[in-house]
């Protein structure tokens, strides 16, 4: 079927709109997701963050703590060049080392870099052990941070594993003055930053499937919607379709008789008209008129007059052939255009017609009757106009009222 543009423009308005829509809610949900995810994977490493500094200060409030010297915990190498002495001798022969806070957290986030989920290393641009040196991510956040932002945060692929970062400031307290004043620290000043990673492996997956399953939902909905906008633009479009006939139909037709009304007759006229002179075919027209119709309707009402009106046509139409077209003119005026029939063939149809509204007795009305006068004429070679041919006919018609009505007369 076909679509007039009107409803094709509507479809495609309506199906952008519809794409434009299911997009905006199913992308708008998915950037939800991922920042609410993100958010999460932030508050982990918030939470590390904050557990690892509040151990690491622990450490330094108490300028340390002793662990038995062994071959897994050797003497911290940097104290003496702080000036610290790392060791001391217990009166019952065994060693204890000091763990001061750097080289506690260090080694601890060295356990926990082991499990691959969330790890942390302590880094600064100004880094005594070789290991604290920053990787790139981190020389940036350390430089931001020295700017004075407290944290810095960002997902980062430094090393091969793509993860969540978090750089917290670690700023100078009493402790670190123990053993870090004659490097000039102060109180407060900004010496690194401990740098938290959660691996994005497990919310990079639930992204992933956050995105497949949004993906079909929002497939399935524009699936769906443009299935329904398909349904019902054509069901709109075959309603379209059935107004315009019934407004075509209704433009043509008189309401009363179910006939062609007169601008339709005169219209079909017009082209049998042209046809006939082309092909230089005979073409005939009857013209009829009901005999004594004003004392039909004074005697039983214009309803019977009607109704009248109505079984004439049917009764006109049952004796026509096909191709003949039966038309109202007037009010109780028709018109039969016969194309192909001479004046002989007319006059014979004219007959047929008159004996047939004659012979069929009124079903709205038993027992009455009723009878038309009908004027032929045919077109002539030489016939200037349709209204010179209905002239003829009209002025045959009138001899049939004054010869006695229910009779044809020829132009
Ligand atoms: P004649 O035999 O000379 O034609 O006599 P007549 O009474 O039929 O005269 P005329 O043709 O002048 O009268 C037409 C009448 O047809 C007048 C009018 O009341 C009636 N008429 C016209 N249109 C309608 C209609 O739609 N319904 C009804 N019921 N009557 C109509
Ligand atoms: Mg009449
Ligand atoms: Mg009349």
């Amino acid at each position: 079927m076909t679509q007039p543009v009107g409803v094709r423009v509507f479809r495609l308005q309506m199906a952008s709109l519809i794409v434009l829509y299911t997009v905006l809610v199913y992308g708008g949900i998915f950037l939800l997701t991922r920042a609410l995810l993100l958010d999460s994977v932030h508050n982990q490493a918030a939470s590390y963050a904050s557990l690892v500094l509040d151990t690491r200060s622990w450490n330094a409030s108490h300028g340390g703590v002793w662990v038995f010297k062994s071959s897994d915990s050797p003497s911290n190498p940097y104290l003496t060049q702080l000036g610290v002495s790392p060791d001391i001798h217990a009166q019952d022969g065994t060693t204890l080392t000091l763990r001061d806070h750097a080289t506690m957290t260090r080694e601890i986030s060295e356990v926990s870099s082991t499990q691959g989920r969330v790890w942390f290393h302590l880094t600064s641009l100004d880094y005594i052990n070789p290991a604290n040196s920053p990787d790139s991510w981190e020389r940036t956040a350390l430089e931001r941070i020295q700017k004075g932002e407290a944290n810095v945060a960002g997902v980062s692929s430094d090393g091969g594993v793509r993860a969540y970062r978090l750089a917290a400031a670690l700023t100078v307290d009493a402790g670190c003055l123990k053993c870090h004043s004659a490097q000039g620290y102060e109180l407060g000043d900004n010496r690194g930053a401990v740098t938290i990673s959660v691996a994005m492996r497990d919310t990079d997956a639930q992204m992933r499937l956050t995105g497949v399953a949004l993906t079909g939902f929002g497939g399935l909905t524009l699936a769906l919607s443009l299935l329904a906008l398909s349904y019902l633009t054509s069901k709109m479009q075959q309603r379209i379709e059935e107004a315009n006939m019934q407004l075509a139909h209704a433009a043509i037709t008189d309401a009363l008789t179910g006939s062609l009304n007169r601008g339709a007759t005169l219209a079909r006229l017009a082209e049998e008209f042209e046809r006939a002179r082309r092909e230089k075919q005979p073409l005939s027209v009857i013209m009829l008129d009901l005999d004594n119709f004003k004392r039909i309707n004074d005697t039983y009402g214009h309803a019977t007059g009607d109704c009248a009106l109505r079984e004439f046509v049917e009764s006109v139409k049952a004796s026509v052939r096909a191709y003949d077209i039966v038309g109202r003119i007037g009010g109780e005026e028709f018109l039969i255009v016969s194309p192909g029939a001479d004046s002989h063939t007319a006059y014979g149809l004219a007959l047929r017609v008159l004996d047939g509204i004659r012979s069929s007795p009124l079903v709205c009305k038993v027992g009455l009757t009723i009878t038309a006068s009908a004027g032929v004429a045919e077109m002539t070679p030489t016939e200037e106009s349709i209204d010179t041919l209905m002239g003829r006919a009209d002025a045959a018609l009138y001899r049939a009222k004054d010869n006695g009505r229910d009779r044809v007369e020829t132009a």
